[in-house]
């Protein structure tokens, strides 16, 4: 008898962000595969389960494991922080599945990816198209990731970075943004959104330097685009509706 597998997204951590689907895959399965840490986010949920983890780079083993315990009968649950399309699981998973023919039911589970609990933190930074960049350059060589990085700004994308730890990738992408951005282009740093240790800074593309202690293994940036603005603490990036109506409180128009 064959099991299934979901592939689940948990949210960036606090329990209050995950969704229903979520929590009913993971009471719904035998074997719950996910990296140490995220399998500590979700200890309330798998008392009396199998619970296999594996350290950060493990990610091929994660998958693996989690399709053959599926295959072998069981309900597994393969665990991503936040939302497993967006640098988790998901594509790894089914990539493995397909060029190995494997016949397995299988279900996404979505969960609140770390760019929208970040933006949340922020204010409205993510108002009009955004990009969204991993600068984790494990898999991809560093030069790729700055041209995506140079397009982006381009295009005047609003710009979120994931995995910022590489710092001197981080430099060279702020700088490349510093040539066509103004210097008090909003940047918004969040470390451990919805955890405990969480912290929100908002600052600007000439003084996100002073913060760049905080960045760590857990921290999203966004830089807003040419329109974006400061008020009352918080980034918002108008989506456009100025050149079409009046935004003032009195006026019916
Ligand atoms: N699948 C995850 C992303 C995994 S890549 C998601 O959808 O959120 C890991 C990166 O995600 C980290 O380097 C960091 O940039 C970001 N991240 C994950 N959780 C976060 C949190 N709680 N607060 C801020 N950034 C977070």
């Amino acid at each position: 008898m064959k099991g299934k597998l979901f592939i689940v997204g948990t949210g960036p951590g606090a329990a209050e962000m995950r969704t229903f689907r979520m929590v009913e895959a993971i009471k719904q399965s035998d074997v719950i595969v996910a990296y140490t840490t995220y399998a500590k986010l979700i200890e309330d949920l798998t008392d009396g389960k199998e619970v296999i983890t594996a350290k950060m780079k493990e990610e091929v083993f994660r998958a693996k494991v989690a399709i053959q315990k599926a295959l072998e009968g069981k309900i597994v649950s393969l665990i991503s922080s936040g939302d497993p399309q967006v640098y988790g699981m998901a594509s790894l998973t089914l990539d493995m599945m397909c060029k190995n023919n494997v016949d397995l039911g299988f279900e996404i589970v979505p969960g609140v990816t770390a760019a929208l609990a970040a933006a949340a933190k922020l204010g409205s930074p993510l108002g009009m198209d955004f990009a969204s960049i991993s600068l984790s350059d494990l898999l991809i060589p560093a030069e790729e990731i700055l041209h995506r990085v140079r397009k982006a700004v381009e295009g005047d994308f609003v710009i979120v970075f994931y995995n910022p730890i590489n710092k001197p990738l981080l430099e060279k992408a702020m700088e490349i943004i510093s040539q066509y951005r103004k210097p008090e282009t909003p940047v918004g740093i969040v470390r451990s959104a919805y955890r405990e240790d969480e912290k929100v800074i908002v600052t600007t593309l000439a003084e996100w330097r002073k913060y760049e202690g905080i960045i760590n293994m857990i921290t999203t940036i966004i830089v807003g685009n040419s329109q974006s603005y400061v008020c009352n603490g918080k980034i918002i990036t108008p989506r456009g509706y100025e050149r079409k109506y009046s935004l003032e409180l009195s006026n019916d128009s």
